[in-house]
């Protein structure tokens, strides 16, 4: 079957004055299908959340193809009711700036439900604010609450309920734990997770953590500097990391034991995106890199990662 999200060769630039155009995604291709959870890791700056927004038709791409349920994603004005209306739902990283302060939570999740049965959801499918918040684990009393008397984790909470609420057939949370408490994020990541499948809705989410990322998503995409350099299954990435920035990010992620392992061996910062490297964009801090990397780009691979390791 036809993936229900497919974007090919994506490329999404910002202009900035005096200089040439900074290629935030520079040539991705990366498929969601319903009920399944691709999880999008990478450093900040990487371009992931500008990915998800291009996904959301709220950035225009410059080269290359979105398609959602086999029709081409239209860039639009950037408002919520206008993007619901696709069945596709987002969940920021900040449950603070995503929720209104001044409304009930339950006549916010309410606005969900009402755009599901503008796209003419049928009575049956539709539900109320109490049985949402139900669902995503806070007590039905919560809808006549306002959002400032919940923590962080419990307003993200919310905001699922109302993503929700839209019946959304495809999920894109951005960052969606990293403002919480580390004893909310796997919660909260578990629970999207558990709602997207149950419901059939793709799930792209989008996160620096990969040890969260590793226990919910099915397949996992890691991105540097705007590029996809390993894909694959969750489980096979883990246990065979190839590019060796995957190898990183893996060697980064604190042991059971407790003993955060730091990436030693990754030295600096990401570069800046208005001026990536020659070449294979990382290989100023590869600790593999040889000759040629600084001059022949690698392109992803039948395999799944993109690296001159493995070049056929
Ligand atoms: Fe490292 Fe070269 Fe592979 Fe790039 S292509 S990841 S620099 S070994
Ligand atoms: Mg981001």
């Amino acid at each position: 079957t036809a993936p229900l999200l497919s974007v090919d060769d994506l490329v999404v630039q910002y202009h900035r004055s005096g200089g040439p155009p900074t290629r935030a995604v520079a040539g991705v291709s990366l498929q969601v299908r319903a009920g399944e959870v691709v999880g999008l890791v990478g450093e900040s700056g990487c371009g992931k959340s500008t990915l998800a927004r291009a996904v959301c038709g709220l950035t225009a791409p410059a080269e290359g193809r979105i398609t959602y349920d086999g029709t081409p994603v239209r860039p639009l004005r950037v408002r919520r009711r206008e993007l619901a209306l696709t069945g596709i739902q987002m969940v920021f990283q900040d449950p603070y700036g995503s929720l209104n302060p001044r409304r009930r939570v339950g006549s916010q999740i309410a606005d969900g439900i009402r755009t599901a049965a503008g796209r003419g959801e049928s009575a049956a499918e539709l539900t109320t604010p109490e049985d949402l918040l139900t669902r995503v684990g806070l007590p039905a009393s919560a809808a006549e609450r306002y959002p400032q008397e919940f923590s962080g984790g419990q307003r993200q909470r919310i905001a699922i309920a109302r993503a929700l609420a839209a019946r959304p057939r495809l999920l894109v949370g951005d960052e969606p734990i990293s403002a919480l408490d580390a004893s909310a994020q796997l919660q909260v990541a578990t629970l999207m997770r558990s709602l997207a499948v149950e419901s059939g809705a793709g799930l792209l989410f989008i996160s620096h953590d990969l040890s969260v990322v590793r226990l919910i998503a099915d397949r996992i995409a890691v991105m540097y500097l705007g590029r996809i350099v390993e894909t694959g299954p969750t489980a096979e990435v883990w246990a065979d990391p190839r590019h060796p920035y995957t190898r990183a990010l893996l060697a980064a992620v604190p042991k059971p034991d407790g003993a955060g392992v730091l990436p030693a061996e990754l030295p600096g910062d990401v570069p800046d995106p208005a001026d990536p490297p020659s070449g294979c964009r990382f290989h100023p801090r590869c600790p593999q890199a040889f000759d040629g990397c600084d001059r022949e780009e690698p392109q992803l691979i039948a395999g799944g990662v993109a690296c001159r390791l493995y070049a056929a």
